[in-house]
């Protein structure tokens, strides 16, 4: 695992070359946002440890496997008291409700653990503030840290050579797009993501982007038409 330190209360972790956690730093220790494909708990908790905490608590940006994969061994590891917080549409569709028309893209695998928070937008977790994200899955959230507007942005974009909506087909990284529940709702949430004025854009799959703005109006034209 890859561990790149963003921001000095950011930190990214990388599994298998383009998958992406991270780590934000609180006074109490961290919030881990998504938690890769499974096996990575013990390296996710060591990297933690390395950087001078504990996971307190675990957001996750949406429900897909790369994201959730770690979840359950995480749950195991860390034992109850660490909370774990998941967007409420993406939390039915695991336990098992049918909360849109057609089949949903992407891997949904069997989670045991059930989050203890349901997100839907505007709540604040730590110095995170949950900006709602649909259209990559149902109940895709982002995360805006409010000490300096780095925004998490999940799986909306990507940043493989150039920053992409995931509604827009791109040759570096076709999975993205290719589990992209929604593409119109996509392309809408880019664009409230991109209103809420970034200084940093960090994502699920690609490396971190400073002062982003011009890469993501330019990937919303991209999106757009
Ligand atoms: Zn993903």
């Amino acid at each position: 695992m890859k561990t790149t330190h963003v921001t000095e209360n950011l930190i990214q972790l990388t599994r298998l070359g383009f998958v992406n956690a991270y780590l934000v730093r609180e006074d109490d220790g961290f919030t881990l946002v998504d938690t890769t494909t499974g096996g990575g708990a013990d390296d996710l908790i060591g990297a933690a440890r390395r950087a001078g905490g504990e996971i307190r608590r675990i957001v996750l940006t949406h429900g897909h496997g790369d994201h959730v994969g770690s979840l359950d061994a995480l749950r195991d590891r860390l034992g109850a008291g660490v909370e774990v917080l998941m967007p409420e549409l993406d939390a039915r569709i695991h336990a098992g409700e049918k909360v849109v028309e057609g089949k949903l893209p992407g891997s949904w695998p069997k989670l045991a653990t059930a989050p203890d928070v349901r997100l839907t937008g505007g709540e604040r977790v730590g110095s995170l503030e949950v900006v709602p994200a649909p259209g990559h899955t149902p109940g895709h959230v982002a995360l805006l840290d409010a000490r300096d507007r780095s925004l998490l942005a999940g799986d909306t974009y990507t940043s493989f050579g150039r920053v992409e909506v995931t509604a827009r087909y791109y040759w570096r990284f076709p999975l993205a797009t290719m589990a992209t529940w929604d593409r119109d709702v996509d392309v809408q949430s880019a664009r409230d993501l991109r209103a809420v004025d970034p200084s940093l854009l960090v994502v699920g799959h690609g490396p971190a982007v400073r002062a982003p703005g011009a890469a993501m109006d330019a990937a919303i034209a991209r999106a757009a038409h």
